[in-house]
């Protein structure tokens, strides 16, 4: 308001304005900004690796994806239902770009997110339990309304590192949303996880509330690469 009410002041005057117009659109652009402020803020706190949303994000190279279910789900009504979202398929297929652009939209809407790896997560778990703060991390974790898991499957954990990650999606199951990206089918995450038992009785939780999508195909960037290469020989 400090910084906007001279120069609307003089407009109100030129414009022959009444003071309670004034002062109503001066409270507007103050709200506005703080609004836009918060979103930023949020979008920081996510802590996105890259900027990538849905405009540019082409469908038609995942022909069986399909795109209207996606925009309903960038409404974010499935955070509100505390249902999940698994993303699945091979490298190169998009699977962080959407979950990225999901992301994105919850922060637009007001919703707490935090964009991570599964690697990166269970470190600071083991982390946070080695100085006790366990308790305290988990606690941050639980005051999210969307908790994205990128990249679960590359990397396979400890017994204590598995059952920490366990904890994390179990405490949120029916409370908290996750969003989960993997290149494993669901049939092969007991190699990630030591112990077939907690395997299934994590996948039991992920999916019982869970909007999953296949992303299998060839990868975008290997398509993009040999694009390239292809209209450097024709040129
Ligand atoms: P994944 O996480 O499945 O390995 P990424 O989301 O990292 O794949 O995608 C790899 C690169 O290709 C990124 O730069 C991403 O923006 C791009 N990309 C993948 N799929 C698409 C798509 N359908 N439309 C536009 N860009 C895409
Ligand atoms: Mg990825």
């Amino acid at each position: 308001m400090g910084a906007e009410f001279e120069k609307l002041a003089r407009e109100a005057a030129e414009a022959n304005e009444a003071y309670e117009q004034y002062l109503l659109r001066l409270t507007e652009l103050e709200v506005a900004t703080r609004a836009t402020n918060a979103i930023q803020t949020r979008i920081r706190a996510a802590g996105f690796p890259r900027a990538k949303d849905f405009d540019t994000f082409d469908f038609t190279a995942v022909p069986h994806l399909s795109k209207p279910k996606i925009l309903e789900l960038a409404r974010g009504e499935w955070i509100d239902q505390r249902s999940n979202i698994c993303l699945i398929g091979s490298p190169g297929t998009g699977k962080t770009h959407l979950a990225t652009a999901l992301g994105l939209a919850a922060c637009r809407q007001g919703k707490r997110v935090r964009f991570t790896t599964a690697s990166a997560l269970v470190t600071r778990l083991e982390e946070a339990q080695k100085q006790y703060r366990l308790e305290r991390f988990l606690a941050q974790l639980d005051k999210l309304d969307l908790l994205i898991c990128d990249e679960l499957g590359y990397l396979s954990f400890s017994r204590a590192g598995g059952e920490l990650l366990f904890q994390v999606f179990g405490d949120r199951y029916e409370r908290r949303s996750l969003l989960v990206t993997s290149n494993l089918a669901f049939g092969e995450w007991v190699q990630m996880f030591q112990g077939e038992r907690m395997t299934a009785a994590l996948l039991d939780r992920l999916t019982h509330k869970c909007h999953i999508f296949e992303m299998n195909g060839e990868s975008f960037r290997f398509r993009e690469s040999m694009k390239n290469k292809k209209s450097k020989k024709s040129e």
